[in-house]
Protein backbone atom coordinates (compact mmCIF):
# COMPACT_ATOMS: atom_id res chain seq x y z
CA UNK A 1 0.00 0.00 0.00
CA UNK A 2 1.62 3.19 -0.72
CA UNK A 3 1.29 6.61 0.63
CA UNK A 4 0.64 10.19 -1.04
CA UNK A 5 2.34 13.02 0.90
CA UNK A 6 2.61 16.58 0.56
CA UNK A 7 5.51 19.06 2.25
CA UNK A 8 8.44 20.93 2.27
CA UNK A 9 11.39 19.96 0.41
CA UNK A 10 14.00 22.30 1.69
CA UNK A 11 17.92 23.65 1.27
CA UNK A 12 18.65 23.97 4.73
CA UNK A 13 21.05 25.88 7.29
CA UNK A 14 21.39 24.16 10.34
CA UNK A 15 23.71 26.20 13.34
CA UNK A 16 24.54 24.13 16.39
CA UNK A 17 26.98 24.66 18.86
CA UNK A 18 28.92 22.62 16.93
CA UNK A 19 28.97 24.32 14.07
CA UNK A 20 26.88 25.35 11.10
CA UNK A 21 25.47 22.86 7.88
CA UNK A 22 25.30 25.35 5.01
CA UNK A 23 22.75 24.89 2.21
CA UNK A 24 22.19 21.18 3.32
CA UNK A 25 19.09 18.90 2.12
CA UNK A 26 15.90 19.56 4.21
CA UNK A 27 12.80 19.89 4.77
CA UNK A 28 9.31 17.97 5.77
CA UNK A 29 8.72 16.07 3.13
CA UNK A 30 12.36 14.98 2.85
CA UNK A 31 12.54 14.05 6.16
CA UNK A 32 9.42 12.19 6.13
CA UNK A 33 9.90 10.14 2.52
CA UNK A 34 13.35 9.04 3.37
CA UNK A 35 11.96 7.39 6.82
CA UNK A 36 8.65 6.00 5.07
CA UNK A 37 9.93 4.57 2.19
CA UNK A 38 11.41 2.20 4.40
CA UNK A 39 8.50 0.67 4.61
CA UNK A 40 6.23 1.36 2.17
CA UNK A 41 6.15 3.40 -1.49
CA UNK A 42 5.85 7.53 -1.13
CA UNK A 43 3.56 9.63 -3.88
CA UNK A 44 5.75 13.31 -3.55
CA UNK A 45 3.96 16.63 -3.47
CA UNK A 46 6.29 19.52 -3.67
CA UNK A 47 8.21 22.06 -5.60
CA UNK A 48 11.65 22.95 -5.97
CA UNK A 49 13.12 25.79 -7.73
CA UNK A 50 16.49 25.90 -10.45
CA UNK A 51 19.29 25.93 -7.22
CA UNK A 52 17.58 22.19 -6.38
CA UNK A 53 21.23 20.22 -6.74
CA UNK A 54 20.86 17.59 -9.23
CA UNK A 55 22.27 15.09 -6.50
CA UNK A 56 19.29 15.24 -4.20
CA UNK A 57 17.25 14.21 -7.50
CA UNK A 58 19.42 10.82 -7.53
CA UNK A 59 18.65 10.23 -4.37
CA UNK A 60 14.97 10.20 -4.24
CA UNK A 61 15.33 8.27 -7.57
CA UNK A 62 17.20 5.99 -5.88
CA UNK A 63 14.30 5.05 -3.57
CA UNK A 64 10.45 3.71 -3.66
CA UNK A 65 9.88 7.29 -4.42
CA UNK A 66 7.01 8.29 -6.73
CA UNK A 67 8.36 11.78 -8.49
CA UNK A 68 5.62 12.77 -10.76
CA UNK A 69 4.10 15.43 -8.35
CA UNK A 70 7.21 16.98 -7.94
CA UNK A 71 7.18 20.13 -9.60
CA UNK A 72 10.17 22.26 -10.73
CA UNK A 73 9.65 25.68 -10.99
CA UNK A 74 11.68 26.92 -13.53
CA UNK A 75 13.14 30.51 -13.20
CA UNK A 76 12.25 30.11 -8.72
CA UNK A 77 14.53 29.29 -5.87
CA UNK A 78 14.07 26.00 -3.98
CA UNK A 79 12.46 26.96 0.01
CA UNK A 80 15.11 27.95 2.41
CA UNK A 81 14.87 27.29 6.37
CA UNK A 82 18.16 28.40 8.50
CA UNK A 83 17.01 27.38 12.24
CA UNK A 84 19.50 27.51 15.12
CA UNK A 85 19.48 25.40 18.14
CA UNK A 86 20.51 26.24 22.16
CA UNK A 87 23.52 24.37 23.03
CA UNK A 88 21.87 21.75 25.09
CA UNK A 89 19.37 21.85 21.82
CA UNK A 90 16.53 21.96 24.11
CA UNK A 91 14.96 25.24 22.14
CA UNK A 92 15.40 25.98 18.23
CA UNK A 93 15.31 29.88 16.67
CA UNK A 94 14.15 30.00 13.02
CA UNK A 95 16.67 32.69 11.53
CA UNK A 96 15.28 32.64 8.21
CA UNK A 97 12.50 30.67 6.51
CA UNK A 98 12.50 32.02 2.41
CA UNK A 99 8.99 30.48 0.92
CA UNK A 100 10.52 31.35 -2.64
CA UNK A 101 8.50 28.62 -5.16
CA UNK A 102 6.16 27.59 -2.13
CA UNK A 103 4.51 31.30 -2.69
CA UNK A 104 3.11 30.56 -5.86
CA UNK A 105 2.87 26.61 -5.55
CA UNK A 106 -0.56 25.19 -6.22
CA UNK A 107 -0.47 21.26 -6.17
CA UNK A 108 -2.18 19.03 -8.82
CA UNK A 109 -1.77 15.87 -7.81
CA UNK A 110 -1.18 12.85 -10.54
CA UNK A 111 -4.11 10.51 -10.73
CA UNK A 112 -1.66 7.71 -9.51
CA UNK A 113 -1.05 9.37 -6.27
CA UNK A 114 -5.20 10.77 -5.73
CA UNK A 115 -5.61 7.43 -5.45
CA UNK A 116 -3.42 6.23 -2.52
CA UNK A 117 -5.41 5.25 0.61
CA UNK A 118 -2.77 7.07 2.78
CA UNK A 119 -2.32 10.10 2.81
CA UNK A 120 0.67 12.49 5.32
CA UNK A 121 -0.05 16.22 4.82
CA UNK A 122 3.56 17.34 6.27
CA UNK A 123 4.27 20.38 7.71
CA UNK A 124 3.70 23.31 5.20
CA UNK A 125 0.97 26.06 4.68
CA UNK A 126 -1.90 24.64 6.04
CA UNK A 127 -3.94 26.35 2.92
CA UNK A 128 -1.87 23.83 0.41
CA UNK A 129 -2.85 21.36 2.77
CA UNK A 130 -6.31 21.19 2.46
CA UNK A 131 -5.98 21.65 -1.21
CA UNK A 132 -3.99 18.62 -1.42
CA UNK A 133 -6.62 16.75 1.03
CA UNK A 134 -9.39 17.73 -1.63
CA UNK A 135 -7.89 16.08 -4.08
CA UNK A 136 -7.69 12.78 -2.72
CA UNK A 137 -10.34 10.15 -3.79
CA UNK A 138 -10.71 8.70 -0.61
CA UNK A 139 -8.25 8.46 1.31
CA UNK A 140 -8.80 5.72 3.95
CA UNK A 141 -6.36 6.83 6.82
CA UNK A 142 -4.74 10.76 6.90
CA UNK A 143 -2.27 12.20 9.36
CA UNK A 144 -1.07 15.57 9.43
CA UNK A 145 1.36 17.72 10.70
CA UNK A 146 2.18 21.37 11.67
CA UNK A 147 4.26 23.82 13.22
CA UNK A 148 4.16 27.10 15.03
CA UNK A 149 4.64 29.32 12.27
CA UNK A 150 1.78 28.25 11.02
CA UNK A 151 -0.20 27.92 14.18
CA UNK A 152 0.51 31.41 14.84
CA UNK A 153 -0.31 32.38 10.98
CA UNK A 154 -3.06 30.28 9.76
CA UNK A 155 -5.06 29.25 12.78
CA UNK A 156 -8.10 28.84 11.40
CA UNK A 157 -7.23 26.50 8.43
CA UNK A 158 -5.68 24.05 10.87
CA UNK A 159 -8.86 23.94 12.87
CA UNK A 160 -11.03 23.42 9.50
CA UNK A 161 -8.21 20.36 9.03
CA UNK A 162 -8.69 18.70 12.38
CA UNK A 163 -12.19 16.90 11.92
CA UNK A 164 -10.80 15.32 8.79
CA UNK A 165 -7.74 13.99 9.53
CA UNK A 166 -7.34 10.74 11.88
CA UNK A 167 -3.76 11.44 12.89
CA UNK A 168 -2.95 15.32 14.14
CA UNK A 169 0.75 15.48 14.96
CA UNK A 170 2.54 18.00 17.03
CA UNK A 171 5.34 18.59 19.31
CA UNK A 172 4.37 19.68 22.99
CA UNK A 173 5.42 23.40 22.34
CA UNK A 174 2.73 23.72 19.18
CA UNK A 175 -0.05 21.78 22.03
CA UNK A 176 0.19 24.69 24.02
CA UNK A 177 0.60 27.63 21.30
CA UNK A 178 -2.81 25.83 19.72
CA UNK A 179 -4.74 25.04 22.70
CA UNK A 180 -3.57 27.82 25.35
CA UNK A 181 -3.48 25.20 27.48
CA UNK A 182 -0.35 24.88 29.81
CA UNK A 183 -0.67 20.50 30.34
CA UNK A 184 0.27 18.78 27.61
CA UNK A 185 -2.79 15.89 28.53
CA UNK A 186 -5.18 18.95 28.58
CA UNK A 187 -4.24 20.18 25.39
CA UNK A 188 -4.12 17.11 23.50
CA UNK A 189 -7.79 16.45 25.37
CA UNK A 190 -8.75 19.64 23.69
CA UNK A 191 -7.03 18.74 20.39
CA UNK A 192 -8.79 15.32 20.20
CA UNK A 193 -12.53 17.23 21.35
CA UNK A 194 -12.32 19.81 18.27
CA UNK A 195 -12.02 16.93 15.99
CA UNK A 196 -9.02 14.68 15.27
CA UNK A 197 -9.38 11.10 15.96
CA UNK A 198 -6.63 10.59 17.87
CA UNK A 199 -3.65 13.13 18.48
CA UNK A 200 0.31 12.64 19.02
CA UNK A 201 1.72 15.11 20.99
CA UNK A 202 5.44 14.55 20.39
CA UNK A 203 7.46 15.25 23.39
CA UNK A 204 11.37 15.39 22.66
CA UNK A 205 13.42 13.12 24.43
CA UNK A 206 10.63 12.18 27.08
CA UNK A 207 8.38 10.42 24.31
CA UNK A 208 5.29 11.06 22.94
CA UNK A 209 1.68 10.45 24.33
CA UNK A 210 -1.09 9.44 22.28
CA UNK A 211 -4.69 11.05 22.81
CA UNK A 212 -7.89 9.34 22.05
CA UNK A 213 -11.28 9.50 22.86
CA UNK A 214 -10.62 6.17 24.74
CA UNK A 215 -7.94 8.40 26.88
CA UNK A 216 -4.08 8.88 26.52
CA UNK A 217 -1.09 6.60 26.53
CA UNK A 218 2.42 7.46 27.10
CA UNK A 219 4.74 6.25 24.89
CA UNK A 220 8.91 6.27 24.80
CA UNK A 221 11.17 7.86 22.90
CA UNK A 222 15.21 5.64 22.14
CA UNK A 223 17.26 8.38 23.93
CA UNK A 224 20.82 8.47 22.02
CA UNK A 225 23.74 9.37 23.54
CA UNK A 226 25.34 11.23 20.51
CA UNK A 227 22.41 13.58 19.87
CA UNK A 228 23.83 15.68 16.61
CA UNK A 229 20.92 17.60 15.15
CA UNK A 230 17.19 17.19 16.04
CA UNK A 231 16.34 18.61 12.48
CA UNK A 232 13.77 16.49 11.31
CA UNK A 233 12.99 14.27 14.54
CA UNK A 234 9.15 14.97 13.67
CA UNK A 235 8.96 14.56 10.30
CA UNK A 236 11.27 11.26 10.47
CA UNK A 237 9.31 9.76 13.55
CA UNK A 238 5.80 10.45 10.93
CA UNK A 239 7.66 9.00 8.32
CA UNK A 240 8.33 5.52 10.47
CA UNK A 241 4.82 5.69 11.74
CA UNK A 242 2.84 6.20 8.60
CA UNK A 243 5.18 3.78 6.88
CA UNK A 244 4.44 1.62 9.45
CA UNK A 245 1.01 1.35 8.86
CA UNK A 246 0.88 1.62 5.71
CA UNK A 247 3.48 -1.50 5.57
CA UNK A 248 0.69 -3.48 7.97
CA UNK A 249 -2.50 -2.46 6.13
CA UNK A 250 -4.19 -1.63 9.48
CA UNK A 251 -4.19 1.19 12.13
CA UNK A 252 -6.00 -0.58 14.83
CA UNK A 253 -5.21 0.64 18.55
CA UNK A 254 -2.16 -2.70 18.85
CA UNK A 255 -0.72 -1.21 15.47
CA UNK A 256 -1.18 2.27 15.93
CA UNK A 257 1.01 1.86 18.93
CA UNK A 258 3.74 -0.44 17.29
CA UNK A 259 3.41 2.29 14.53
CA UNK A 260 4.64 4.84 17.23
CA UNK A 261 7.51 2.84 18.44
CA UNK A 262 8.49 2.55 14.99
CA UNK A 263 8.76 6.10 14.53
CA UNK A 264 10.49 6.56 17.92
CA UNK A 265 13.18 4.43 16.23
CA UNK A 266 13.48 6.05 13.17
CA UNK A 267 13.62 9.68 14.18
CA UNK A 268 16.39 8.11 16.71
CA UNK A 269 18.32 7.50 14.01
CA UNK A 270 17.84 11.02 12.08
CA UNK A 271 18.67 13.11 15.29
CA UNK A 272 22.37 11.23 15.50
CA UNK A 273 23.82 13.17 12.06
CA UNK A 274 23.56 16.37 10.63
CA UNK A 275 20.63 16.87 8.25
CA UNK A 276 19.36 13.17 6.73
CA UNK A 277 22.53 11.47 6.78
CA UNK A 278 21.12 9.77 9.88
CA UNK A 279 18.37 7.93 7.77
CA UNK A 280 19.82 7.89 4.33
CA UNK A 281 22.19 4.73 5.41
CA UNK A 282 19.58 3.38 7.20
CA UNK A 283 17.66 -0.20 6.84
CA UNK A 284 14.71 -1.47 8.20
CA UNK A 285 16.78 -4.14 10.18
CA UNK A 286 18.39 -1.42 12.18
CA UNK A 287 14.65 0.16 12.73
CA UNK A 288 13.06 -3.27 13.64
CA UNK A 289 16.45 -4.08 16.15
CA UNK A 290 15.67 -0.73 17.96
CA UNK A 291 12.28 -1.36 17.73
CA UNK A 292 12.87 -4.57 19.69
CA UNK A 293 14.97 -2.24 22.30
CA UNK A 294 12.02 0.01 23.12
CA UNK A 295 9.84 -3.19 23.58
CA UNK A 296 11.63 -5.17 26.11
CA UNK A 297 12.25 -1.40 27.82
CA UNK A 298 8.78 -0.64 28.11
CA UNK A 299 5.06 -1.21 28.81
CA UNK A 300 2.40 1.37 27.57
CA UNK A 301 1.39 3.60 30.75
CA UNK A 302 -2.63 4.32 29.69
P1 LIG B 1 11.27 19.28 12.12
O1 LIG B 1 12.63 19.38 12.74
O2 LIG B 1 10.74 17.88 12.10
O3 LIG B 1 10.31 20.29 12.65
O4 LIG B 1 11.45 19.66 10.57
C1 LIG B 1 12.43 20.53 10.14
C2 LIG B 1 12.26 20.79 8.65
O5 LIG B 1 11.09 21.58 8.46
C3 LIG B 1 13.43 21.55 8.09
O6 LIG B 1 14.15 20.72 7.21
C4 LIG B 1 12.83 22.76 7.39
O7 LIG B 1 13.24 22.89 6.05
C5 LIG B 1 11.33 22.52 7.42
N1 LIG B 1 10.60 23.74 7.78
C6 LIG B 1 10.94 24.68 8.68
N2 LIG B 1 9.99 25.65 8.74
C7 LIG B 1 9.01 25.29 7.84
C8 LIG B 1 7.77 25.88 7.45
N3 LIG B 1 7.31 27.01 7.99
N4 LIG B 1 7.03 25.23 6.52
C9 LIG B 1 7.48 24.09 5.98
N5 LIG B 1 8.63 23.48 6.31
C10 LIG B 1 9.41 24.09 7.24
Amino acid sequence: MAITAVGSIALDTITTSAGRAEGVLGGSLTYFSLAASLFAPVHIVAVIGDDFPARHLELFRARPLHLDGLEHAAGGKTFRWHGRYSDDFATRTTLALELNVFQTFHPKLPDAARRQPYLFLGNIDPDLQLGVFAQMERPAFVVSDTMDHWIRHKRQQIVTLLPRVHTFLLNDEEARLLTQETDVEVAARAIVGAGADCVIVKCGADGSLLATPDGITRMPAFRVADLTDPTGAGDSFAGGLLGYLAARRTHDHRTLLQAILHGAAVSSFCVSRVGVEGLTTLTRAHVEARVQQLESAYEPIT
